[in-house]
């Protein structure tokens, strides 16, 4: 069975694979498609995208949009991204701003909380888009916790001491966009945060006429049940279905490329029908 992965990061934003390293692995185990997704940038595709031609593997030009949404953050993903993705340089500047606002903010709430940290050591830790990993990178090295998940339990995690929302646009807006630069918008994990009854079904359905193409019913951190609930609201909705791991490396450890904790399988007919489903729009795969 071919398997693929649609959903990865690298040192393009909060992965510690650069892109060159990411597909390369993904080539040595075997994946017949690698979608790379990096937080609000597309810096790492070109890169990617030659080392793919040159290890034969498949890539495909993705990127994952933050929006803000009245129950948090949504995360849109874009797929099959264009070489030239002008148009999204607004959205992006805006959401970059807004992660630098949030970040110094966090900053100070740690420092106020007594710890000893500061936004240059942070940025140390970053190659480029800088975020919450790289806090926890910096917690755990003074010793201030013993791993990212109790730096994100404790400090940075919604219900952290230190946690304030990054102010970012509607999920609309991103899809839009997306759906302008002739990319397929797709929802990440939808149902990693627990939310109101009907409430993802009524987003689904606003999302749908702004040009939603998918749903992520594939990821490292959705069980079965969760799986078959988003693959319903596909249906209902007459949306395609996307999958991967949301792997970043040694910044998540506890997920390997492909195959997420272990039980992960995107076959690559989920990508032949969301190239059928982009056919039938007249879009290019
Ligand atoms: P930021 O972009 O700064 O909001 O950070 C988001 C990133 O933090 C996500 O992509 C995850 O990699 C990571 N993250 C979020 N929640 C957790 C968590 N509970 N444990 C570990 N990593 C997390
Ligand atoms: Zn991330
Ligand atoms: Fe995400
Ligand atoms: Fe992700």
């Amino acid at each position: 069975m071919k398997l693929i992965d649609l959903h990865t990061h690298s040192t393009a934003s909060d992965g510690t694979d650069s892109p060159s390293e990411l597909v390369a692995k993904a080539a040595g185990q075997g994946l017949a498609a690698l979608a790379l997704t990096d937080h609000d940038t597309a810096r790492g595709l070109d890169e990617a995208e030659e080392a793919a031609k040159a290890k034969g593997i498949e890539f495909i030009r993705g990127c994952e949009l933050s929006t803000s949404t009245d129950q948090g953050e949504m995360h849109v993903l874009g797929l099959f991204l264009p070489h030239d993705c002008g148009a999204l340089d607004g959205f992006l500047q805006c959401l970059r701003e807004g992660r630098k606002r949030r970040n110094v903010l966090m900053v100070e709430k740690l420092r106020e909380a007594g710890l000893d940290i500061s936004m240059e050591e942070v940025e140390a830790k970053a190659r480029s888009s800088v975020g919450r990993p790289h806090m926890a990178a910096v917690l755990k090295e003074k010793g201030y916790v013993r791993d990212t998940n109790e730096a994100f339990d404790k400090w940075l995690g919604i219900k952290g001491k230190a946690y304030v929302p990054k102010l970012a646009p509607r999920p609309e807006q991103a899809v839009r966009i997306l759906r302008e630069l002739g990319a397929s918008p797709v929802l990440a994990h939808p149902l990693l945060r627990p939310r109101p009854e009907g409430w993802l079904d009524n987003l689904v359905r606003d999302l749908k006429p702004a040009g939603l193409f998918g749903l992520e019913a594939w990821h490292s951190a959705q069980n079965e049940a969760q799986e078959a609930e988003i693959k319903a609201l596909a249906r209902k909705y007459d949306l395609g279905l996307s999958g991967g791991s949301d792997y970043h490396g040694r910044n998540k450890p506890d997920i390997q490329l492909g195959t997420g904790k272990g039980n992960l399988r995107v076959e690559y007919k989920t990508l032949e029908k969301l190239k059928g489903r982009r056919r039938a729009l007249g879009l290019p795969c």
